[in-house]
């Protein structure tokens, strides 16, 4: 059976969710989340697998058919796999997808494998274990460079996510290029976002996805564009020869709302139809206060038909609390 197709208010079809499972993460990213003093949500305010299962099974009669689970990191809500598990039985959800720091994920390998997880997105700024502990302040390179290692040998396609910060990590954007030379994954570099759930700094971008192609460019000077999928958020390249490719994303630029796709779900199930909105509609105490699947439906269809034409749009309706939101609690 074809799913219906979603519509927004601007004509852009919606299908692609984005679900934080948890807001609790095992690194400190500085640029996500402050080092101490981190009030996580108690247990009890993150949706449970059954309220997660419904709301999908909802929003894949709607017309969503892709689903990616985040976080947080999800892999530290204990039973993951059951959760995706589910999530592949719904009707109508064609492909699931995992964004990870791959600390927790490489006994899970496998079994992403058989479930059929269509990809992850493994998050590694740094290909050096110093940088790595200087950026998330914790000292996990070797367990994120493992996973790493078993995606590719279980052969589930990879995307590896670089921020990329002024003074931090630009000795590592041409290694990580390197990669692709031999390697078939798609390496992608990522504008620094003003999310680090303080407020207390709201980075000038340094580091523009223009800047970033040109620095790509002085040391592969072959560097061809390739054609992007629909959708995509991503620019992408591929030095001629390379097996990988190359995704630049203006996530702070924010170019390519235009042919936005996608739907969050917070942690805490709050729904975001824009990633710089304060959060559309509580979908959690929707479903604790009883309401019917019909209800629910109607409210989301509300949002959807009342999203922001862009990020900007969104942000200049945010209320001030949200620029002190951090990446883990939306769900990035
Ligand atoms: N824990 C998982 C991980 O590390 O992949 C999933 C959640 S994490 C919040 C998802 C992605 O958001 C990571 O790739 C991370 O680098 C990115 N992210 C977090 N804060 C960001 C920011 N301020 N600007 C740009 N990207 C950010």
């Amino acid at each position: 059976m074809s799913s219906p197709v979603l519509f927004d208010n601007h004509g852009r079809p919606l299908n692609y969710l984005r679900l934080a499972v948890t807001d609790r993460c095992n690194l400190r990213c500085f640029y996500c989340m402050p080092e101490e003093g981190i009030k996580y949500l108690p247990k009890k305010e993150l949706l449970t697998f059954e309220e997660i299962e419904r709301l999908v099974t909802l929003l894949a009669q709607m017309g969503i058919t892709k689903v990616r689970l985040t976080g947080g990191e999800p892999f530290v809500r204990t039973d993951l796999m059951e959760l995706i598990s589910k999530i592949t039985s719904i009707n109508g959800i064609n492909d699931i997808h995992v964004t990870t720091n791959g600390i927790l994920t490489a006994p899970h390998v496998k079994e992403m494998k058989a479930m059929g997880v269509a990809s992850v997105n493994l998050s590694l700024d740094t290909l050096d274990p110093v940088r790595f502990r200087m950026i998330t302040r914790r000292d996990e390179f070797a367990r994120t460079w493992h996973t790493l290692r078993l995606l590719l040998e279980n052969e589930i396609p990879v995307k590896l996510n670089a921020v990329v910060m002024e003074n931090k990590n630009i000795d590592d954007i041409i290694p990580m290029v390197e990669l692709t030379r031999s390697q078939n994954i798609s390496v992608r570099f990522i504008e620094e976002m003003p999310f680090n759930g303080e407020g207390s700094h709201y980075p000038k971008l340094h580091w523009t996805y223009k800047r970033i192609l040109e620095h790509i460019r002085s040391a592969f000077p072959s560097v061809q564009k390739i054609p992007d999928p629909a959708n995509a958020t991503a620019y992408h390249y591929r030095v001629p020869g390379f097996k990988g490719d190359v995704g630049i994303i203006a996530a702070f630029s924010r170019t390519f709302c235009g042919s936005c796709n996608r739907i969050r779900i917070t942690a805490q199930g709050a729904l975001k139809t824009c990633l710089y909105d304060d959060g559309v509609l509580d979908i959690k105490k929707l479903m604790r206060s009883g309401s019917a699947d019909d209800e629910i439906k109607k409210e989301l269809l509300f949002a959807f038909n009342h999203r922001p034409k862009d990020g900007m749009e969104a942000e200049s309706h945010r209320s001030k609390k949200s620029v002190m939101e951090s990446m883990s609690t939306i769900g990035g």
